[in-house]
């Protein structure tokens, strides 16, 4: 089978001046997953590559440059699921560990659970050979000076340059037809201590079936969690499948989220050349229904279990970047002229 990657950066108004940090750091973590990939690797070897690249860029809400909690504290969360066993490994609330993703990893493979938190989540790396920090080592200037006006004044967007998320995450299919999806965040800024989103929950803000599709999430966490966005993207992509064998005029129905396969409603216009198929219509009813229905903002990356692209955000941007069937590196957002 053809290896197919995508990843993001978070969906979150990136500010112009952000906007080619952005770019470097997903281009890099395309590099990075693609040369995994193509050179006949694992795709969860390819997931893993990528993300950590972007867990170390403090461009991102990951690993190092995280957002402060209300405490001043960064507390990390990641998630890394198997979409041909459905097992997944998750960690949240941790303060020590610089890679979550890595140690996402260590409880997919070496435990029988499927997510470990704080103390008990960090004892875990240390027993299994994860790297630890300090945690002041993930806390940069940039969101030490943000963190100390929310908590001066009132809590402002403004303060974290322009951002309030920018969470991670990359969907591989590698040639055996195995597909992997991770996440990793800091979660939103001055969150309460102890407070968990949706990115490291199986289902909400990342999902993998190879029978339906790998999907990774981003946004308001409260929200995607709402609608479990992750296994909708899955089920809607399951039975946009089935549909398709059965009718030409394939829906995709999210609840009044509802598009027809017809149409281009290209919320983002995300996928390229592929914006008209299946796994697009998809994510585009992802959004609208987490607009719909949750009355918030965020974005998703999917592949189908062909390894089409699709993502789609109501934000004003995302940064995301995926591999195209020619094996080109499409890169968002559009550079700022
Ligand atoms: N979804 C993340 C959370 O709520 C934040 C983000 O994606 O930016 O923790």
């Amino acid at each position: 089978m053809k290896p197919a990657l995508i990843l993001h950066g978070g969906a979150w108004a990136i500010p112009d001046d952000a906007v080619e940090d952005c770019r470097k750091g997903i281009r890099r973590a395309l590099e990075s997953g693609w040369k995994v990939l193509s050179s006949g690797g694992a795709a969860i070897d390819a997931v893993q590559a990528a993300i950590v690249i972007l867990e170390d860029d403090v461009t991102f809400d990951a690993g190092v440059g995280a957002h402060l909690n209300a405490a001043g504290r960064v507390q990390l969360d990641a998630i890394l699921m198997d979409g041909a066993t459905l097992k997944a490994g998750a960690v949240a609330a941790v303060e020590r560990v610089k890679n979550p993703i890595l140690l996402a990893r260590k409880v997919l493979e070496k435990s029988e659970h499927m997510m470990l938190v704080g103390d008990g989540a960090e004892r875990f790396a240390e027993s299994h050979g994860v790297a630890m920090c300090e945690p002041e080592a993930l806390v940069i200037e940039r969101e030490r000076v943000a963190w100390s006006k929310c908590i001066g004044s009132a809590h402002a967007a403004e303060h974290h340059v322009g951002h309030e998320s920018g969470t991670v995450g990359a969907v591989a299919i590698d040639r055996s037809g195995h597909m992997v999806a991770g996440t990793s965040t800091g979660g939103t800024c001055c969150k309460l201590p102890g407070r968990v989103g949706d990115s490291p929950l199986i289902g909400c803000g990342c999902y993998a079936d190879q029978e339906a599709g790998g999907i990774s999430c981003t946004g308001h966490g409260e929200g995607i969690m709402k609608i479990v966005m992750a296994k909708m993207a899955a089920d809607l992509l399951a039975g946009a499948e089935s549909a398709g064998s059965s009718s030409k005029k394939r829906r995709v129905s999210a609840g009044r989220a509802r598009v027809t396969m017809a149409k281009t409603t290209a919320a983002a216009g995300a996928a390229g050349d592929g914006a008209q198929n299946t796994a697009q219509f998809v994510a585009d009813a992802c959004v609208r229904k987490l607009e719909h229905r949750a009355h918030t903002t965020g974005g998703l990356i999917l592949l189908d279990r062909e390894g089409n692209p699709g993502a789609a955000f109501n934000t004003p941007r995302m940064a995301y970047g995926f591999v195209d069937a020619e094996g080109r590196f499409k890169v968002f957002p559009a550079a700022v002229r």
